[in-house]
């Protein structure tokens, strides 16, 4: 999108606002992007990523933003759809000044965004951001709050993943299954701790050597080569990392059946990539379908948390996914534009109830 300006790409998805923010003084550029709130409060997490420029960062939080309208809708959760990023490198420049700076700022948008953890962030930094704000969710437990979501998170991949085995292979179990794992943080471990207990065979990457090594000498897995990623002879494909690894480049690479993993906007393109999947002849799980335990975690720490409620809400995930690929095949169209129907029906049905009484 390099060269579009903001408000021709708010247009392009009909985001509501669009926030910048700039402090010298700690060096924090971050931007928040508020998609919809038509179901409650824009919620989402931070980001912090090392963007080669703001053009970049800007096209990244309002996909992300968009995805959590959509994903927020789909869990059955009352929130609409935002998200943050904070540009610079998390393992040099993140630290109390620059998280407190982000979180006096996002206390000037009195609630209209209420922020979590995402890559590069743990609930360490959400308990440094409530020191500013109390529109933080995923504070640590021993504060009141839900901790990190990845484990919920992982388990809605897992149930996913089993729900998208019954569909395509008639039967739920992923025992001796061979499972490509790409990204080993938070949510990529965690999962491989599920994947191992049920007997998969699992394949892992990371771009960082150390994740690698400290995931290995764990667990019983194989480590896949960088140059062969895509081409990995594997029944299911999980990107864990960060988005767009379904592009033109990898998808006639792909020989798995299902792709299915924690990573949000994992179409580089929703519509060119979502039919040239499909017509490949793999079974795409939509991410935000996928991935919605984290926001269902934090969802309820809003209304002081109960891990049993979350987790039973979360177990749901299974069913949302079966519902989404059979709609998809009974109607024919792509998985992704299946997902997304459900979600503008119910933002729509709810949206007329507000503004009726
Ligand atoms: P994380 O930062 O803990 O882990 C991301 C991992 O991906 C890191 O280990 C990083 O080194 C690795 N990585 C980055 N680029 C890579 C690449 N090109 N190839 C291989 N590995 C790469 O993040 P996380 O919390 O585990 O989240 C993973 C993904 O899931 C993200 O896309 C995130 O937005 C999404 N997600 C996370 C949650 C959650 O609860 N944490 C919820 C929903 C969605």
């Amino acid at each position: 999108m390099q060269g579009k300006d903001v408000l021709s790409e708010m247009f392009r998805y009909n985001h509501e606002q669009v926030v910048y923010f700039n402090d010298n003084h700690t060096g924090l550029k971050a931007i928040v992007a508020i998609h919809d709130t038509t179901l409650g409060p824009a919620l989402g997490g931070l980001r912090m990523w090392n963007y080669e420029n703001e053009q970049q960062a800007l096209w990244d939080v309002l996909r992300l933003s968009r995805g959590m309208t959509y994903k927020s809708a789909v869990a059955g959760i009352n929130l609409g759809g935002g998200k943050a990023v904070i540009m610079g490198d998390a393992r040099t420049q993140k630290n109390e000044a620059l998280l407190r700076s982000f979180g006096k700022f996002i206390n000037s948008l009195s609630g209209k965004y209420i922020t979590a953890e995402d890559v590069s962030m743990n609930s360490s930094d959400m308990e440094i951001i409530r020191m500013e704000t109390p529109y933080v969710t995923g504070i640590p437990e021993y504060m009141g709050g839900s901790g990190d979501p990845s484990p919920v998170t992982a388990y809605g991949v897992y149930i996913s993943m089993k729900a998208s085995a019954k569909f395509l292979w008639g039967n739920e179990s992923l025992s001796g299954k061979k499972i490509l794992v790409q990204g080993l943080g938070h949510v990529g471990s965690y999962l491989i701790d599920h994947l191992h207990k049920e007997g998969s065979e699992i394949w892992i990457y990371d771009i960082f050597e150390e994740k690698i090594k400290d995931l290995a000498s764990k667990y019983n897995v194989k480590v896949a080569d960088k140059e062969k990623l895509y081409e990995l002879n594997v029944d299911i494909y999980a990107p864990c990392a960060l988005g767009a690894t379904l592009n033109d480049e990898t998808i006639p690479k792909l020989k798995c059946a299902l792709v299915c993993g924690a990573a949000n906007n994992q179409l580089e393109n929703e519509e060119k990539h979502g039919k040239m999947i499909m017509e490949k002849g793999i079974l795409y799980a939509p991410d935000f379908v996928v991935n919605a335990g984290g926001i269902i975690n934090v969802y309820y720490e809003l209304s002081g948390y109960n891990k049993q409620r979350a987790l039973a809400h979360a177990s749901k995930i299974y069913d949302n996914v079966l519902t989404v690929l059979q709609t998809a095949k009974n109607l024919n169209i792509p998985t992704y534009l299946a997902a997304n129907q459900l979600a503008e029906k119910r933002i729509q049905a709810i949206g007329k109830i507000k503004t009726r009484f």
